[in-house]
């Protein structure tokens, strides 16, 4: 039975890096007969241009027809002057809400090829791999009641709500515990327990739903030690379970750790597995059109897609083995560029 990816390049460098997952996407599928059949799509300032809304039906249409969506980037100068509510990002929020994408997967790896280009001393960070599971569509992002108030007194008052249900909280958990299972059976639960009620709940459901899972090895640590420890002794970590906030922060910090944010990967995945993968990093408008981009994090994140959504293993194998051949003969992008390397782009 053949299955449909989507394909949304969006703006700025999205329609440079998708080419080059597009071109590995059809060489893997050309190449084991995958039965994948690929249709374009529009989203954020791409879409508003054509059609005034950053994520239109037909798009929403496309993607629940579809078995998983390979997004390039949104956003960009041209559209900053618009409001908030029809700016390009709301095309990725909505997207994500929409198809309830709850469980994002972000794995830092370090390819040895890069060691220098970390921000940690080799010793540190060779040998790296971790995963980040961040929950994707609560928490504070989304708690209710939020905004700007102003008090008796006269004075403003900002507020937002940090909130998760037991249920919200359990099919991370089983996310992350899925994820555990599969790697090296080792999990940290990442909280505030110390101080958040909400995060007392969160560590009390993953403690139940680790009865499901006596193999793996939970251990439970404070958001602010969790972040230290990323960059003192990240190789401590395997897999990393949080909300959304804290997940926002320690992945962007995991990310310094691999040497380039062109290098990072993400998968955000529905309840049935169904998801969407896209490089963590924007549309860098600042690069657009230069033949600078980096495409890694897109090819990296067709392997996620191949191996979260369609269970391809060896094929996904097959890809981050290739990303390390090419960065083996010192091929390079300019954000990972090395002394006596070959520069390259995604012109060529
Ligand atoms: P967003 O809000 O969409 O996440 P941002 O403002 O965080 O965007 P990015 O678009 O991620 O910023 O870019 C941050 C910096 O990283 C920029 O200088 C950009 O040129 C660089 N950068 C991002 N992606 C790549 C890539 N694939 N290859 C090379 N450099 C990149
Ligand atoms: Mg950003």
């Amino acid at each position: 039975m053949s299955k449909q990816i989507l394909v949304l390049p969006g703006d700025g460098i999205g329609p440079e890096i998708i080419k080059e997952a597009v071109a590995v996407l059809v060489a893997v599928n050309k190449k084991h007969n995958l039965g994948l059949e690929l249709v374009d799509g529009l989203i954020g300032g791409a879409a508003i241009d054509q059609h005034g809304v950053p994520y239109p039906d037909e798009t929403h249409a496309k993607a629940m027809n579809a078995d998983a969506v390979l997004l390039g980037a949104v956003g960009g100068p041209k559209w900053d002057a618009l409001d908030t509510a029809i700016r390009p990002e709301k095309g990725l929020l909505a997207i994500r809400s929409k198809l309830k994408l709850f469980g994002n997967l972000r794995p830092a790896i370090l390819y040895p090829q890069l060691a220098s280009a970390s921000s940690l001393k080799a010793d540190i960070v060779s040998g790296l791999d971790l995963l980040i599971v961040r929950e994707l569509t609560g928490g504070i992002y989304f708690g209710e009641p939020r905004g700007i108030r102003t008090l008796e007194n006269g004075e403003r008052e900002g507020y937002n709500t940090y909130k998760y249900s037991e249920s919200e909280i359990r099919r991370i958990a089983v996310v992350a515990f899925e994820a555990a299972m599969k790697r090296n059976k080792k999990l940290c639960s990442v909280d505030k327990a110390n101080v958040l009620e909400a995060t007392v709940l969160w560590r009390e459901i993953v403690e139940e739903v680790a009865k499901d899972y006596p193999e793996v090895e939970l251990s439970h640590m404070y958001v602010d030690n969790a972040a230290m420890q990323l960059v003192r002794a990240p190789k401590q970590f395997d897999v990393m379970v949080t909300g959304n906030m804290f997940g926002d922060i320690l992945s962007d910090c995991a990310a310094m750790l691999t040497g380039s944010i062109g290098m990072l990967p993400s998968a955000s995945l529905d309840q049935n597995g169904k998801g969407m993968y896209e490089p963590i990093h924007g549309s860098a408008p600042d690069i657009m059109n230069q033949n600078k981009a980096n495409p890694l994090a897109t090819i990296l994140s067709v392997s996620m897609m191949l191996r979260y959504s369609f269970g391809f293993a060896e094929v996904a194998d097959e890809i981050e083995l290739a990303v390390s051949k090419v960065l083996d003969k010192n091929i390079r992008t300019l954000d990972i560029q090395s002394e006596g390397c070959t520069i390259v782009g995604t012109k060529e």
